[in-house]
């Protein structure tokens, strides 16, 4: 964080402020943790805040202390549009563009409010009085620490603080696994241990809660993964059908495309998932190494997101998004040999 956005920033909170805080549409455990981390901490400091995100998001989240006061545009549309229109700061977090908030997006363009972005996705947009972007760090979660701490705050981390910091960090970081994991990351996540996010429970409350119908669908998805060796490529499909037999829930298909990426020689990993009530077809892009998946989203799938993470969507049938994709990959081949 720079030094004149820092004393913006400090500007701003000065005096008590109105805020609400903005996640992105399917919100995940970075969106939801940080924006609750962030909300526990400037209640602390003397703010109102409210959290607000444009849709629901899964149960494995559901138990982060604060979830309760989480408003879900799409289920209390009057009480978000309030909250914002009364709102004297927005703060938008974990993501890098207005379009990423579906149709909320309308109602913040004619907000009153100043707005802090804080996020961590390529090539952020201009819409901020005061914009923390930084595409090198792990997480949001990780940088709503480092702003608490810019802003001469981080020992007054509460253990809700650190459990919802914890849990976004460790989502998006895929339990420190990817490259985005830094030494710093590692010493914020002692630290909110210290003040009290127990790693062990996190980690059984947001990866060992799987039900049945989740396992089968799992089991459906790795059977119906492609490999394609000369792109070192590998995709999953899920129809919907095949999701209504499982009786889909929010969250049921997170992390399977890491499966597809698991394989070995593999640096190029995609899911497609068939979404009939919006006549999309949701795409997840993971790669390992060299291989830009954010150009290649933005490219051809209206979307974005991280180096090695990113998502798009296609308005085309299942098949055809497929089809259309395999018929992309040749273009890509020397980029994905020397990934
Ligand atoms: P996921 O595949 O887990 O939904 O998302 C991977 C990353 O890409 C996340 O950082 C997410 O915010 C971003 N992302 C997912 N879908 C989209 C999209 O449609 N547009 C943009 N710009 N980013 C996306
Ligand atoms: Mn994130």
């Amino acid at each position: 964080m720079n030094k004149e956005t820092t004393q913006l920033v400090e500007t701003l909170l000065a005096s008590p402020q109105k805020a609400v805080i903005i996640g992105h549409k399917n919100p995940d455990g970075d969106a939801i943790g940080s924006c609750l981390g962030l909300s526990f901490f400037l209640k602390k400091i003397g703010h109102s805040a409210a959290v607000v995100m444009p849709n629901d998001f899964p149960d494995f989240l559901k138990w982060l202390p604060g979830v309760e006061e989480v408003v879900i545009y799409e289920k209390e549309t009057e009480k978000s549009t309030q909250l914002i229109e009364e709102a004297s700061l927005i703060f938008t977090l974990d993501f890098n563009s207005l379009e990423r908030v579906g149709e909320l997006q309308q109602i913040l363009e004619s907000a009153d409010a100043k707005f802090i972005m804080i996020d961590h996705h390529q090539q952020p947009a201009d819409y901020a009085v005061a914009t923390f972007s930084d595409v090198t760090m792990s997480s949001t979660s990780e940088m709503v620490y480092h702003f608490m701490d810019a802003l001469g705050h981080s020992e007054i981390l509460s253990e809700a603080i650190a459990i919802n910091l914890y849990t976004g960090i460790m989502t998006d970081t895929g339990s420190f696994r990817f490259s985005s994991t830094s030494p710093t990351t590692h010493r914020v996540a002692a630290k909110l241990i210290e003040a009290g996010a127990d790693s062990a429970l996190i980690n059984q409350n947001v990866y060992d809660t799987n039900s049945p119908d989740r396992m089968k669908l799992l089991g459906l998805a790795l059977s119906n993964l492609h490999i394609l060796p000369e792109y070192r490529t590998a995709y999953i499909t899920m129809s919907q059908k095949e999701l209504d037999a499982h009786n889909f829930k929010k969250g049921d298909t997170e992390g399977f495309v890491n499966y597809a990426l698991s394989l070995q020689g593999v640096v190029f990993a995609v899911i497609f998932i068939e979404n009939k009530q919006e006549s999309i077809v949701k795409i997840s892009f993971r790669s390992k190494g060299e291989f830009s998946v954010n150009a290649f989203a933005r490219n051809h799938y209206s979307g974005g997101g991280h180096n090695n993470a990113a998502g798009g969507k296609s308005s085309q049938s299942l098949n055809k998004t497929i089809s259309e994709f395999i018929s992309i990959l040749p273009r890509y081949k020397d980029e994905l040999a020397h990934a």
